[in-house]
């Protein structure tokens, strides 16, 4: 199963959740500290940091 990140515009709480892509489709995941969904999505595995500072 696919693994998301979660950081919780609420709590500033970075967290991850573990479910199925139809599970992502169909759930609003909540954030485990404090229960608010207003979540922003991270993206995990392929994380595409571009640390450039030129
Ligand atoms: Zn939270």
């Amino acid at each position: 199963m696919p693994t998301y990140e979660f950081l919780c515009l609420k709590c500033q709480k970075e967290f991850t959740v573990t479910m199925t892509i139809r599970e992502r489709g169909e759930k609003q995941p909540a954030c485990p500290t404090c229960g608010s969904t207003d979540l922003e999505s991270l993206f995990s595995g392929v994380v595409t940091k571009t640390s450039r500072k030129s």
